[in-house]
């Protein structure tokens, strides 16, 4: 999520999705926008759709498994419509309007190892919903001037839901789209998140385990290209920078985060203990 538009939440969703699949994890993406940014570029027509998120939102006991559209072996995505929009509005009045997600998670989810939510750009009941669903929260974000704001602004958002409809939030981290690491900006926003989740360690906040995932994923114009084909970067561009980026970004996150010479002291003195 980020509630700013154009950072590249669709983009990370679909191509680290398609890249968590290469890897072998069964994924589903659910497209929480009513853009339908998500569904095209995984080739999935938002038109004449029998059943989109939009109506298990609606009715979260109703036929999920139409929803779902596979897209190869270990992908699939249940498509949103413009629809959605109006789901803000119908839910307003609805008990359990933020739950409605979860509902319908509870009885797909177990088909997969993973499932990536595209947010649309908004912090309305649509994004409630993604975030009382998730274990944790990927921020898609540039690394430019008033970046730091906005994550102040997200973690906000986190607390309070973490606060009471789903405690046990996280924030995994940050996916820097767009990269330009030769811009002494750049190196200076990463720098300024870093000392930001880092003075948060020892906090008893959402984000204390959070992180600015490596590698950024650099600006490569194949990866602005693959919407309008209905693919994602690795069936579109696979030798593109594009498609090593979002590899080696889901290769990394698989493995966990890198031990640092902290963590090193606390499982030496485990094992010790242990011993
Ligand atoms: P959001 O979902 O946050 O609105 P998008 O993922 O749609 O953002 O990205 C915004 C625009 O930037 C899109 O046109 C997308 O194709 C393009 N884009 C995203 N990431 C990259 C990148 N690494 N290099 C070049 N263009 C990108
Ligand atoms: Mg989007």
């Amino acid at each position: 999520m980020n509630q700013k538009g154009g950072v590249g939440k669709t983009t990370t969703t679909v191509n680290l999705a398609a890249a968590l699949a290469l890897e072998g994890r069964r994924v589903l993406v659910i497209d929480l926008d009513p853009q339908s940014h998500a569904s095209l570029h995984l080739g999935v027509e938002p038109q004449g759709l029998q059943t989109s998120i939009y109506d298990l939102l609606l009715d979260p006991d109703g036929d999920a498994t139409a929803a779902i559209h596979s897209i190869n072996e270990n992908l699939a995505v249940i498509p949103s419509e413009t629809d959605l929009a109006a789901a803000e509005s119908e839910l307003a009045t609805v008990e359990d309007r933020h739950r409605r997600l979860g509902r319908v998670l509870d009885r797909v989810g177990h088909a997969f190892d993973l499932v990536l939510i595209d947010c649309p750009p908004s912090l309305g009941i649509l994004t409630l919903n993604a975030l009382a669903a998730s274990d944790e929260v990927l921020i898609p974000m540039q690394a430019h001037f008033l970046a730091l704001q906005g994550v102040g602004k997200l973690m906000e958002t986190v607390s309070l839901v973490a606060g009471g409809l789903n405690p046990r939030l996280r924030v995994a981290g940050v996916v820097l789209c767009m990269h330009d690491a030769a811009a002494t900006l750049s190196q200076e926003v990463v720098a300024d998140i870093e000392a930001y989740f880092e003075q948060a360690k020892e906090q008893a906040v959402p984000w204390s385990g959070a992180r600015v995932f490596r590698p950024p994923v650099r600006r490569n114009i194949k990866l602005a290209e693959c919407p309008s084909f209905g693919k994602s970067i690795f069936d579109y561009a696979p030798t593109a920078s594009g498609a090593a980026d979002y590899r080696a970004l889901a290769k990394a996150m698989l493995a966990g985060p890198v031990p640092t010479a902290a963590d090193v002291v606390v499982v030496e003195r485990a094992v010790t203990e242990v011993r």
